[in-house]
């Protein structure tokens, strides 16, 4: 009796499948939680998914993005393994979030660990990653970039320093 061919695990280290696991999100699902969202980032790194990356990037910054600089770390790079640490919700309207990680990746220059915490917004029932390398372009009292009505000191302009 042929053994069944077993579905390729999740890159973000769940344990389940990349179907029943981000594999959902990359397929257009929202993510239902900050940390779905990062784990589902992580994969997309380890799968080449640049769309993905920059669909899932707040979408004032998307066009700020380097795609190439992307492309290149996501694909020159060897992805080991993912750790969430921590997510914090932080409540207010719209929802921010941070989440804590530590990535592992290998490339030509050796293995490298990375920890980090990360802020996200939701938006219209979407979370979304904030770029903290994306200068903001909006003043303190405009509308905050991520849709949400609020004046964006009181809004994402904390997540960007
Ligand atoms: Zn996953
Ligand atoms: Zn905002």
């Amino acid at each position: 009796m042929p053994n069944a061919v077993p579905l390729p695990s999740c890159p973000c280290g769940s344990g389940n499948s990349l179907d029943d696991c981000c594999g959902r999100y990359h397929a257009g699902l929202p993510a239902p939680s900050a940390e779905t969202l990062m784990r589902s980032r992580y994969s997309a790194y380890a799968l080449g998914l640049i769309d993905y990356l920059l669909a899932t990037t707040l979408p004032v910054q998307q066009t700020a993005l380097d795609r190439d600089a992307i492309n290149a770390w996501s694909t020159q790079s060897t992805w080991l393994g993912l750790e969430v640490e921590s997510a914090e919700l932080l409540g207010g309207q719209p929802e921010h979030a941070f989440v804590t990680f530590n990535a592992r990746w290998h490339d030509a220059n050796g293995e490298h660990a990375h920890r980090e915490r990360s802020a996200f917004v939701q938006h219209d029932g979407r979370w979304y990653f904030i770029d903290p390398t994306v200068p903001p372009k909006a003043g303190r009292n405009d509308p905050c970039p991520c849709g949400s009505g609020q004046k964006f000191k009181k809004c994402c302009a904390p997540f960007l320093n």
